[in-house]
C-alpha cells in the first residue's frame, strides 16, 4: 500500500513572520494526525528557519529546486549536499515553471534528479503537458519523454526513492483543475510506462497530482486509484486549506 503524500510548493512566497504563523497553524492542526506524509517546500533562504519550525513534528522539509552540480564556481546555485545539510528530505525537480521560464529541458532535469539522489534527497519529479500539447493530443508522448529522460539516465530503480508529480501546465495557478478522469488517465499511463521497465517499482511509485488542487476538489481527485496525493501551490499558503487537502489524502484500498 502506498502512503499518500501532500507537498506544499510555496513558490516565491513567504517571510519569516508569515512562515512562523503558517507552520504554527499546521502543527496545531496536526495534533489530530493525518494519513498522508506532509511536506513543505519553502524558498531556499527560509529552509533553515522552516527546518526549525517543523522540528519534532510530522512535517517534512523539501526544496523547490537543486543544482545539477555538486560544488564550485556556479554562482547562485544551491547543491543537493547543502539542501541535505539544512535538513531537506525532498526536492522538486522539473517544475513547469523551471522548464518553461528558465528553459530547463528534459536532460537538464534528469541531471538535477541525479544530483538530488547523489546526496540522499528524494526527488519529486514534475511532468506535464502544455495546453496546446493536450489540445493536439500529444499529452502521453510529452509525459513519456519527460519520464524516459530520467529513467534512461538513472535507471528505473531510481524511482524507488522518488515521487512523480503529474502537473498539467494549463492547470497550474489557473484555477482550471484537470477532471479526476483526465488526471487518473495520465496517472495510469505514467504507472504503466514505469511498469514496462519494472512492475514492482511502478506499483510502489507515488504519483501526485498538481494543478489548482483546492480543499473542495481534493477528495475527488485523491480518490482515483492512481492518484497518491498532491503537489499544492497556492492552497499550501493557507494552513486551513492545506490541512483540509492533507486530510483528503487517504491510502487507496
Ligand atoms: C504548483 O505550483 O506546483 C501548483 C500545482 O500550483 P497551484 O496549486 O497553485 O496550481
Amino acid at each position: 500500500m502506498r502512503q499518500p503524500m501532500v507537498a506544499g510548493n510555496w513558490k516565491m512566497n513567504g517571510s519569516r513572520k508569515a512562515n512562523e504563523g503558517l507552520l504554527a497553524e499546521v502543527r496545531e492542526a496536526l495534533s489530530s494526525p493525518v494519513e498522508a506524509e506532509v511536506v513543505v517546500c519553502p524558498p531556499y533562504v527560509y529552509l533553515p528557519q522552516v527546518a526549525g519550525l517543523v522540528d519534532g513534528s510530522a512535517v517534512r522539509l523539501g526544496a523547490q529546486d537543486v543544482s545539477d552540480q555538486d560544488s564550485g564556481a556556479y554562482t547562485g546555485e544551491v547543491s543537493g549536499e547543502m539542501l541535505k545539510d539544512v535538513g531537506c528530505r525532498y526536492v522538486i525537480v522539473g517544475h513547469s515553471e523551471r522548464r518553461g521560464l528558465y528553459a530547463e529541458d528534459d536532460a537538464f532535469t534528469a541531471r538535477k534528479f541525479a544530483a538530488a539522489r547523489r546526496h540522499g534527497l528524494k526527488p519529486i519529479l514534475c511532468v506535464g503537458e502544455l495546453l496546446e500539447e493536450r489540445e493536439s493530443g500529444v499529452t502521453e508522448q510529452v509525459v513519456a519523454r519527460q519520464l524516459d529522460a530520467v529513467m534512461d539516465l538513472e535507471g528505473v530503480e531510481s524511482l524507488k526513492d522518488a515521487v512523480v508529480a503529474y502537473e498539467p501546465v494549463w492547470a497550474i495557478g489557473t484555477g482550471k483543475t484537470a477532471t479526476p478522469g483526465q488526471a487518473q488517465a495520465v496517472h495510469a499511463f505514467i504507472r504503466a510506462r514505469v511498469a514496462e521497465r519494472d512492475a514492482g517499482v511502478a506499483e510502489g511509485l507515488r504519483i501526485l497530482y498538481g494543478g489548482s488542487v483546492k480543499a473542495d476538489n481534493a477528495q475527488e481527485l485523491f480518490s482515483q486509484p492512481d492518484i497518491d496525493g498532491g503537489l499544492i501551490g497556492g492552497a499550501s499558503l493557507k494552513a486551513a486549506d492545506f490541512m483540509a487537502i492533507c486530510r483528503a489524502a487517504v491510502p487507496a484500498d
